[in-house]
């Protein structure tokens, strides 16, 4: 029952979060973002972390990171309750190979570029290949994600930390 009741939440907050956790992620994404740009990392592999196979690492995302994703790519009012409860979630480019495996890069990244800047979440914002940026990273990702942790808990939203592309294969499931 207490299972059911978590999915439920899971799939409400997906579709209706609440708007004021979503100020609140957001001006934790504005803070991070100083943060970043204060330290001044370099790109120089030209998108190719977003590539996960290939660069060996994995991105993941929390439940209201995914729910605020969805609102910013499809340029709804954040907080605000959706009219049209059958829109699904569509990729730029194919979640999937042919061959019915995950593709190794993110849907959104277009010829080397992220085309969801506005939207991508906390582990896109602050990797950086550049090798200054080992010296903090980790730290501040644990300092952010404890934030964003404490928003679920203060907004009585169910927590879930998944990989990014099995994250999108559920959303895809739940906005059918
Ligand atoms: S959302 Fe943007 S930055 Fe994040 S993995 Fe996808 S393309 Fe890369």
């Amino acid at each position: 029952m207490n299972a059911l009741r978590e999915i439920d939440g899971f799939v409400q907050a997906l579709h209706t979060p609440p708007g004021r956790a979503l100020e609140k992620l957001g001006e934790l994404y504005a803070q991070l973002d100083c943060d970043i740009a204060i330290r001044q990392p370099i790109c120089t592999t030209s998108g190719r972390c977003c590539k996960f196979e290939i660069w060996g690492h994995r991105l993941y995302v929390s439940t209201l990171e995914l729910a605020n994703f969805l609102q910013v790519t499809r340029g709804e009012q954040p907080g605000r309750p959706r009219t049209d409860s059958v829109a699904a979630i569509t990729f730029p480019l194919p979640l999937y190979q042919e061959d019915g495996t995950l593709n190794p890069g993110c849907p959104w990244q277009i010829d080397g570029l992220c085309t969801a800047r506005a939207a991508r979440p906390l582990g896109c914002r602050i990797y950086f290949c550049d090798t200054t940026a080992e010296s903090w990273q980790q730290e501040r990702y644990e300092y952010y994600h404890e934030k964003i942790t404490a928003l679920h808990a203060a907004f009585n939203i169910p927590y879930r930390y998944m990989e990014w592309r099995q994250a999108l294969t559920l959303l895809e499931n739940v906005l059918k």
